[in-house]
């Protein structure tokens, strides 16, 4: 008899099954429909040698110690800071806009205190800040905003940025000093062997049993298991009984170039004329030497495995039908991005991950890592 299903091995599943395995003695059986562990943040080598991410970029960055030291008991840290390059008006220019996104994108040579004065002059008054709309109108205006954030979120949502929270676009700042990196976080690293590699580091353990190619149905008569933690759709869990909630996907497209570097940022956005929104060079993220170069495109699609919730205020009120049903239903717990539909970043489902196991392990916030 196991004392947790826990369904899926992505960062919610594998931290609860870390935790409750090596923190608490429980016995556990973690299963993924998919043949591997470590869920979106999987990473390989592909057929050229290349260490790739395989469900898009994975870049890690927290400002949480907790979970910093938490992750670093499974892995090394290669130092890694950020950057992107947004393809606007025939140049590559910084995204975030900075002080240097404006002077090249206008020909100018102003100044940080000129900078937000240009901004200022630019951006459009709102009463609130409802929507991703909002949020970058009333910092750079219209201009900027369609020239980054409309079209390229259109592509990614499949929705206008005033149909989608604040919160989406708020995750880009904008700046007028010349600060090029992506995150400002105080911890910025990638795990030296990959994520793979942290993963399985993570749940080698003898209270652990992984079965892979296997669904939570096929799985649950199975195993015997006194509890669930189930970290995939909450909606699926429950057969759609609401309605489906939404979820973004992509297709991601592969190509290995018989060369030692391919283009001038780790990641390019295309906001505007292209089918992607973004091209990525993975060696740039991994450090790794190699003769070949592996990049990946990004092509937004409404169907497909649900890698983004999609947020807007009809999302969160059918997830909160889903969430009263869910705390109406013993023994079964719900954790990660797609199991509580939260549009979060790797740092916050560990955070949350380690929360749910003091929470079912009666730990005190502070000890959770012990
Ligand atoms: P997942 O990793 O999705 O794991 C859930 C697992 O459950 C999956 O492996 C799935 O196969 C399995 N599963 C689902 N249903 C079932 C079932 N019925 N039976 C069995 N198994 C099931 N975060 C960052 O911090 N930085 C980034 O740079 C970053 N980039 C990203 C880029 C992309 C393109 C995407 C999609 C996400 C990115 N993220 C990034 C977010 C990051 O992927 C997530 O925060 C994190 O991987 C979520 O972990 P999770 O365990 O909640 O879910
Ligand atoms: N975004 C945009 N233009 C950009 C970068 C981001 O419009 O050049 C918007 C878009 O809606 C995107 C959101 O900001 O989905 C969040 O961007 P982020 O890079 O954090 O997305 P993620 O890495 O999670 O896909």
């Amino acid at each position: 008899m196991f004392d947790y299903l826990i369904v899926g091995a992505g960062f919610a599943g594998c931290v609860l099954a870390e935790r409750l395995a090596r923190g608490s003695g429980k016995k556990v059986v973690l299963c993924d429909v998919r043949p591997h562990i470590g869920g979106n943040a999987y990473d390989h080598h592909d057929a050229a040698g290349v260490l790739v991410h395989r469900y898009g970029p994975h870049v890690f960055h927290t400002s949480s110690r907790e979970v910093f030291e938490y992750l670093s008991r499974f892995t090394e840290w290669r130092p890694y800071q950020h950057r992107v390059r947004a393809w606007v008006d025939g140049q590559l220019v910084p995204i975030p806009i900075n002080l240097d996104t404006i002077n090249q994108l206008y020909g100018l040579r102003l100044s940080a205190p000129e900078v937000e004065a240009f901004l200022a002059s630019r951006a459009v008054r709102r009463e609130q800040i409802r929507t991703s709309e909002d949020v970058i109108v009333s910092k750079v205006g219209v201009e900027l905003y369609e020239k980054f954030f409309k079209h390229y979120t259109r592509k990614q949502w499949g929705l206008d940025p005033s149909e989608l929270d604040a919160a989406v676009t708020a995750r880009v700042p904008v700046r007028s000093n010349r600060d090029d990196r992506y995150f400002t976080d105080t911890y910025q690293a990638m795990p030296l062997h990959g994520f793979t590699r942290m993963f399985e580091r993570m749940v080698d353990h003898p209270n652990i049993k992984i079965l892979l190619n296997a669904s939570f149905r096929e799985m649950q008569s199975e195993i015997p298991h006194r509890e669930v933690i189930f970290t995939g759709p909450v909606d699926a869990f429950f057969d759609h009984r609401f309605g489906k909630l939404p979820y973004r996907s992509l297709e991601f497209h592969f190509e290995t170039k018989d060369q030692e570097r391919y283009q001038d940022a780790p990641v390019i956005n295309y906001p505007n004329e292209n089918p992607y929104t973004r091209v990525t060079e993975f060696k740039y993220l991994t450090g790794q030497v190699h003769p070949k170069t592996t990049i990946v495109y990004e092509i937004p699609k409404g169907e497909g495995d649900p890698y983004y919730p999609v947020p807007r205020p009809e999302n969160a009120a059918l997830y909160r039908k889903y969430e009263e049903l869910a705390k109406e239903t013993p023994g079964v717990h719900f954790a990660g991005r797609l199991g509580t539909y939260r549009y979060y970043n790797m740092d916050q489902v560990v955070a949350q991950a380690l929360t749910l196991y003091g929470k079912l392990a009666g730990v005190p916030n502070r000890q959770l890592a012990a």
